[in-house]
């Protein structure tokens, strides 16, 4: 029988223990981006769930553009842009979040989403949910809506689905 996209995913991402810092087990899906099928599945999958639901595909930077740039050519629509700071040139409205140091933001370009839209919002792995929640924080301060939040991995016990309660989050595969 052909392998699942679970399977492909399992398969091909790499586990490197103690990156970025000791204690950390950091999956990195980049194989899985290189493989054509399995890039296909990954996009495919994600948009199965909100099929119709959706105006635009917001990616976050940087593994989140490739993403969201596939699923928003495959189903006809335009991609959003969520930015680390200091990226974007024009006026943008930014959310900061904490991470285990310090904290980060995000930002969008003011205009770039049409007031009422719905937004799907596409990662690459969901830990502590910082990173979706300011993307969605950011898509509603622009006066539009979250139409579901999709990434390929979600890391279990890092408080990532409590920290995005009220979004439709799904997962292809959790660790
Ligand atoms: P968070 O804001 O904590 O949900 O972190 C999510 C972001 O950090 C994602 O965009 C991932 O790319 C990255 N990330 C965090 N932890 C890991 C991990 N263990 N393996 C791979 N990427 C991770």
């Amino acid at each position: 029988p052909a392998e699942s996209i679970l399977e492909t995913i399992d398969r091909l991402c790499a586990v490197v223990p103690n990156y970025p810092t000791p204690g950390v087990t950091f999956r990195d899906l980049t194989p899985v981006f290189a493989d054509g099928p399995a890039l296909r599945g990954m996009v495919d999958a994600l948009l199965a769930d909100f099929e119709g639901t959706f105006d635009y595909v917001a990616g976050v930077e940087a593994r989140g553009f490739l993403l969201a740039a596939a699923a928003a050519y495959a189903s006809g629509h335009g991609v959003i842009t969520v930015r680390k700071p200091g990226k974007l040139p024009r006026p943008t409205y930014n959310e900061a979040y904490s991470m285990e140091y310090g904290t980060n933001s995000l930002e969008v370009h003011i205009g770039d989403i049409p007031h009422g839209s719905r937004v799907l919002v596409l990662d690459d792995v969901l830990a502590t949910g910082g990173t979706l929640g300011a993307t969605a924080r950011l898509i509603e301060r622009a006066g539009s809506s979250v139409a579901g939040i999709g990434v390929v991995l979600e890391l279990d016990g890092l408080g990532g689905r409590e920290n995005l309660a009220g979004y439709k989050v799904r997962s292809l595969r959790t660790y």
